[in-house]
């Protein structure tokens, strides 16, 4: 396996399933299931010793690996600079090892058994690649400076798809660019590559780019930090070469070209940061950037922001194989009670992914009288 050199490494310090301040727990895999073979440091002897023979690849072992999402904060937080890098490769390499060895738990096998059949993870038809844009009038891509890149969620998830729409929407209102391909684009394949299917993201990746290539397109926008993230940093390894931006990256130095309605109500909004915007990218400033230039809204953190930030727990594959579940201790609900007890009324999200996860979390906590979640793109839209 790759990367199995460091894992003999990893003294089970701890630290990296704490945040900087090393008061709360980081790790969402860990949040939910208080296990130590869920903390980073377990998961690295787990997959020593499976890789030794001292355990068997049981259901168990298949559930644990695969919780992980991937959010990166022991890579932020582990002790040791020499291997911290290589933390997420390893627990990659033993997800690839043990798909490889036919141990991936069910919910896992569906996710890459539709995305395989239907270049997305909802095996929705092709056909339906354009319902997003319903009642949107966005022109099809031609010489505009942008493409518009939705991705699966954004095309086909029904939240994901309001979410498109917003950003869309807001874009125009900026005087920003922008065209869309109606042509069937497969997933990006962020969250396959994540879960360890790297010859399926691959190949994800290749029919992008090739339908990329047939458009000339430059420059991207993204909907998701997760497309955002594949599309700047491991697409360019399969030869594309595209300038890749999430849209609040756009938006951040767009916002004097919007016309904010005068009777607004105050509003304090917390910001919750997006794993793959922020500690896989850091960029921490563009969607705060935008809520700042927001009349009547009022910015407050949360304990938890920017490196240290709690995940939504929906990387990895996890927002569709659900293997962290929504229990209490689940990080989505812990996101929200922190966002709560820091006064915000509304929770906003950068994320289509991390909205409808933190959706779900503030009715499961039946918090939905104290505080709302929003899309950035949705905030700015209501008060134009
Ligand atoms: S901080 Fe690094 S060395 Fe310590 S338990 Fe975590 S992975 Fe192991
Ligand atoms: S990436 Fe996040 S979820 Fe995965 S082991 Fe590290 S801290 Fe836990």
């Amino acid at each position: 396996m790759e990367h199995e050199d460091i894992l003999h490494r990893c003294f089970r310090c701890g630290y990296c399933k704490l945040p900087g301040n090393y008061v709360d727990i980081n790790c969402p895999a860990y949040l939910s299931f208080r296990f130590e073979t869920y903390s980073p440091g377990g998961r690295m002897w787990l997959l020593r010793a499976w890789l030794d023979e001292k355990i068997p690849a049981s259901k168990r072992f298949a559930e644990i690996m695969f919780s992980c999402a991937t959010c990166g904060n022991c890579v932020e937080h582990c002790a040791f600079p020499e291997f911290r890098d290589r933390l997420l490769l390893a627990f990659t390499a033993g997800k690839e090892a043990l798909l490889d060895a036919g141990q991936a738990p069910p919910a896992v096998r569906d996710y890459l058994t539709k995305v395989q059949l239907h270049g997305n993870p909802y095996g929705k038809s092709v056909k339906k690649s354009s319902q997003w844009m319903d009642g949107l009038e966005a022109e099809p891509f031609s010489d505009q400076e942008y493409l518009f890149f939705a991705d699966d969620v954004g095309t086909y998830d029904p939240r994901g798809q309001e979410v498109a729409r917003s950003v869309a929407t807001l874009l125009k209102q900026a005087g920003i660019s922008f065209g869309v391909i109606t042509e069937a684009l497969n997933s990006d394949g962020n969250d396959v590559k994540a879960i360890g299917e790297t010859p399926l993201f691959e190949e994800l990746a290749a029919k992008n780019i090739k339908i990329l290539n047939q458009f000339n397109v430059k420059k991207i926008i993204t909907l998701s930090p997760h497309s955002f993230n594949a599309l700047k940093n491991d697409y360019p390894a399969l030869g594309a070469q595209y300038q890749v931006f999430h849209y609040t990256q756009v938006l951040a130095f767009a916002m004097g070209n919007i016309n904010f309605s005068s009777d607004n109500e105050d509003v304090t909004v917390a910001y919750h940061d997006p794993c793959y915007l922020g500690r896989h990218n850091t960029d921490y400033e563009s969607a705060r950037m935008m809520l700042r230039s927001v009349p009547g809204i009022t910015l407050v953190e949360m304990d938890r922001n920017r490196k240290n930030a709690l995940c939504c727990g929906g990387g990895g594959g996890n927002f569709f194989t659900d293997i962290l579940s929504g229990g209490d201790g689940s990080s989505a609900r812990v996101r929200v009670r922190e966002a709560v007890e820091a006064g915000a009324q509304i929770l906003a999200a950068a994320c289509p992914m991390c909205a409808v996860m933190l959706e779900d979390a503030v009715k499961a906590e039946n918090l939905d009288s104290k505080i709302q979640v929003q899309e950035v793109s949705e905030i700015v839209n209501q008060r134009l």
